[in-house]
């Protein structure tokens, strides 16, 4: 079985991960540009139990935004890694940026979410379905 690592861009940070768990989808709300300094992310969905640091977790740090959703970056190359909000919690999950993997199965995004606050300068070329806000 191929294994899912990843990495922050210092590198100090490593992770790997069991199986995805969910949905994938690009992320087109104003945090998510904010944070990570793009269009849009592409998050994946793992359960809690299936997320293994395996170097750095020391170096991991929290921003806690006013909608109570946890956003986890390396506080020294500053990547953008997890997402969690009220959902997850409940669900026992977490979000991990799908470009952070350096190793990864083959994997597929299913759809754009919260393309009400798109960005202007960015166009949707493909046909996957586009959700104005979650889906879920
Ligand atoms: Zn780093
Ligand atoms: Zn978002």
């Amino acid at each position: 079985m191929k294994k899912n690592t990843g990495s922050c861009l210092c590198k100090q940070i490593t992770f790997d991960v069991d199986k995805f768990q969910g949905l994938i989808g690009h992320c087109h709300c104003k945090m998510c540009q904010k944070f990570h300094g793009a269009a849009f992310s592409t998050f994946v969905e793992v359960k809690r139990i299936d997320l293994n640091w395996l170097s750095g977790d020391d170096l991991l740090k929290e921003y806690r935004a006013d909608n109570d959703t946890v956003r986890t970056f390396c506080s020294c190359c500053g990547s953008s890694l997890l997402f969690e909000s009220k959902y997850n919690r409940s669900e026992e999950s977490i979000e991990i940026a799908l470009a952070t993997f350096d190793s990864v199965e083959v994997v597929h995004a299913d759809a754009h979410i919260y393309t009400e606050s798109k960005a202007d300068w960015f166009n949707i070329n493909d046909n996957l379905p586009q959700h104005r806000q979650y889906r879920r």
